[in-house]
């Protein structure tokens, strides 16, 4: 989300005549995008500002935008000399008339106001991070309050974009040369348009399933949505995949922990059972679909029992990946007020055995690409070895060997070596 943000904001500034730079030191405008879902993303911004205000550059004029931009607004301007706007998650529509604002001697200016009517989510070609993928944001916000996350308080309400728009998007960007498209949104499962009637030619049981019908049937050559929550996860999604090949063969069902007691403290609104009939479901789809997840240690009153679980929970699913996270207190969410009760030290001791469990799994699971065909979008030449590298269609990296001129095409690669966050293969 926070990429299609920047992506956003540059498109916006393009637009308004703005040229766009990535050398920091040379810039006028410093914008800084910032994230506080697993950091202390306000402690990096401090120190960001310090270094540019103490290098022997001029001043640039700078402007904060996202999570901390929304969560903290007027305070930055305070607590962070140098700060000189604040564009909160929804603004990001009007950075170029905040900027011109600024540029004319406004001074203090927040604006941490609700996105426009009109807002135009496109991104132009030229500020997307890849020519080849691009990211269309179906849903913002998240009404679903786990305990542990800042995200409902950072990014405020569901809200959904409507079908039509988001298929002429899709439409637009394949028209344009764009090969795969991730559809994206805190909780895609929980897609719910104001007008539900414009997708009722597709099949499918949720406004989600069919949105994925009506994406599939514009014909793109590749579709992935993140992120998925058990909760809202239906079957209907995996007889979508099974029924669409451009539906690629990659589920993110973000697990959090094997043990009900936590799930529960956490408030995720699933319990362990019913996630292993989903794996159990998508393990036995007609196609092979790779499975990801994130899993959090040491929340708040987390037992050796619990943890337990959680270690036996990925021995169960075999993920072809895992995001391991260690519980972090963020200011605002309920959890903040349980005892932060399991040590840094458990809570390092407990990530390293779930990540040894995790790549022992993983690498057993990861065995059966071995001699086999996947299709991959050759999205970048390789850094060190000479070829190229891109994504299967089951979202693993993989890097072969093959010449430039292939950039931008889907090709096929027989994997010919695992390792544990890449396959490697050859042209067949
Ligand atoms: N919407 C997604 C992801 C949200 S944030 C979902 O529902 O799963 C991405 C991941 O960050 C979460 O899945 C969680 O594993 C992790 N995370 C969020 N808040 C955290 C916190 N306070 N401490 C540690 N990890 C956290
Ligand atoms: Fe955070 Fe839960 Fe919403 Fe995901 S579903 S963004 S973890 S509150």
């Amino acid at each position: 989300m926070n990429v299609s943000d920047s992506e956003r904001a540059a498109t916006v500034l393009g637009d308004s005549g703005f040229e766009i730079t990535s050398d920091e030191d040379t810039a006028d405008i410093v914008l800084i995008n910032t994230c506080s879902v697993r950091e202390k993303a306000e402690h990096k911004l401090y120190t960001r500002v310090g270094r540019i205000r103490h290098s022997d550059r001029a001043m640039p004029t700078i402007g904060v935008m996202g999570c901390v931009a929304q969560l903290e607004g007027e305070t930055l301007l305070r607590k962070i000399e140098g700060v000189d706007f604040v564009l909160g998650t929804r603004a990001v529509g009007r950075v170029a008339d905040v900027i011109g604002r600024v540029l004319n001697g406004e001074e203090g200016i927040v604006d941490l106001g609700e996105r426009e009517e009109n807002y135009d989510w496109t991104v132009a070609d030229t500020h997307r991070h890849s020519p080849y993928v691009a990211f269309v944001p179906i849903i913002e916000g998240c009404n679903k309050f786990c305990t542990y996350c800042i995200v409902p308080f950072s990014r405020g309400r569901e809200r959904s974009l409507p079908a039509p728009e988001i298929v002429r998007q899709v439409e637009q960007l394949k028209a344009s040369g764009v090969k795969e498209v991730h559809l994206i949104g805190q909780n895609v499962n929980s897609y719910r348009p104001d007008r539900q009637d414009d997708l009722q030619d597709f099949a499918g049981k949720s406004a989600f399933s069919k949105l994925l019908r009506a994406v599939a049937a514009t014909g793109i050559e590749r579709i992935k949505f993140t992120t998925s929550f058990p909760r809202d996860f239906h079957d209907d999604i995996v007889e979508a995949i099974e029924t669409h090949e451009n539906l690629c063969n990659w589920v993110h069902l973000p697990v959090q922990s094997g043990s009900n007691r936590t799930l529960a403290a956490m408030k995720r609104g699933h319990t362990i059972e019913r996630y292993y009939k989903q794996i159990d479901r998508i393990r036995n789809a007609s196609r092979d679909i790779a499975i990801t997840t994130d899993i959090i240690v040491g929340f708040p009153g987390e037992s050796e029992a619990d943890f337990r679980d959680s270690v036996k929970m990925v021995e169960y699913c075999g993920f072809d990946m895992a995001y391991i996270f260690k519980y972090s207190p963020r200011p605002g969410t309920p959890a903040f007020a349980l005892p932060d009760d399991v040590s840094l030290a458990d809570k390092t001791i407990r990530f390293l055995e779930l990540e040894r469990a995790q790549k022992a799994s993983q690498n057993e699971r990861l065995r059966r690409y071995l001699n086999k065909t996947v299709q991959v979008l050759a999205e970048n030449a390789s850094t060190r070895s000479k070829g190229l590298t891109g994504h299967s269609t089951c979202h693993k990296v993989v890097n072969f060997s093959g010449s430039t001129g292939l950039l931008g095409s889907l090709v096929d690669v027989k994997i010919t070596e695992i390792k544990s966050n890449s396959l490697f293969g050859e042209l067949v």
